[in-house]
C-alpha cells in the first residue's frame, strides 16, 4: 500500500492540504484520520470542507459527534472524541454514513476501526514542531492512492 509523508509549516497549509483534498473526493468517499488532540485533524476537515465547497460551519449542534455539511455531495465530519468504542459507533449509525453516498471524514478513526471500509485513505497526523505537522497519507485503493499523488504534486510546502 503505497504511504505518502506530507509535511506542513502551520495551520494555514494544512487547510490549503485539506482543501487540495476535498476538491478531488467524490460520492461515498472515506478518508480516517488519526493522530493525537491538536494534531491537526479538524484544522485539516475545515480544508476538506472548504475544497468541497460545503459549509463550513456545519449545521448540527457542537455536542452531536456527526456533523453533516450539505453539499453536492454532503460531507459528514463525524469526531469520535468522546466515544467509548466501536459498539457506540455501531449505535450511532455511522455505518449508514460510511457507507452512503456522501463523503465521510472521521477523526479519532481507530474508535471504530472494525466499522471502517477497506477502501478508504488513512490519514495519521503528528506534530512535529510548533506550527508543524506531518501527515502519512495511505491509499487503501487505486483511486485513492491517484488522488494523493496529484495532491502530493500540488501541496506548495512552506511558501
Ligand atoms: P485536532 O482536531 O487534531 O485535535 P485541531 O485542528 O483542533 O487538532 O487543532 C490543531 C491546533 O494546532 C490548532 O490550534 C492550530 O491552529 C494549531 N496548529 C499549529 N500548526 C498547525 C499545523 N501545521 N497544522 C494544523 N494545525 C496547526
Ligand atoms: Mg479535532
Amino acid at each position: 500500500m503505497a504511504v505518502v509523508v506530507l509535511k506542513t509549516l502551520d495551520a494555514d497549509e494544512t487547510v490549503r492540504l485539506g482543501s487540495e483534498l476535498g476538491r478531488r473526493l467524490r460520492p461515498g468517499d472515506v478518508v480516517a484520520l488519526y493522530g493525537d488532540l491538536g494534531a491537526g485533524k479538524t484544522t485539516f476537515v475545515k480544508g476538506i470542507a472548504r475544497g468541497m465547497g460545503v459549509a463550513e460551519e456545519a449545521r448540527s449542534p457542537t455536542f452531536t459527534l456527526i456533523h453533516e455539511h450539505p453539499g453536492e455531495p454532503p460531507l459528514y465530519h463525524i469526531d469520535l472524541y468522546r466515544l467509548a468504542g466501536a459498539q457506540e459507533a455501531e449505535a450511532l449509525g455511522v455505518e449508514e454514513y460510511v457507507y452512503g453516498e456522501g463523503v465521510t471524514v472521521i477523526e479519532w478513526a481507530d474508535r471504530m476501526e472494525e466499522l471502517l471500509p477497506a477502501e478508504r485513505l488513512d490519514i495519521e497526523l503528528r506534530v512535529t514542531g510548533e506550527t508543524e505537522r506531518e501527515m502519512a497519507l495511505r491509499c487503501g485503493s487505486e483511486r485513492t492512492a491517484k488522488i494523493v499523488e496529484e495532491v502530493a504534486k500540488n501541496a506548495v510546502i512552506g511558501d
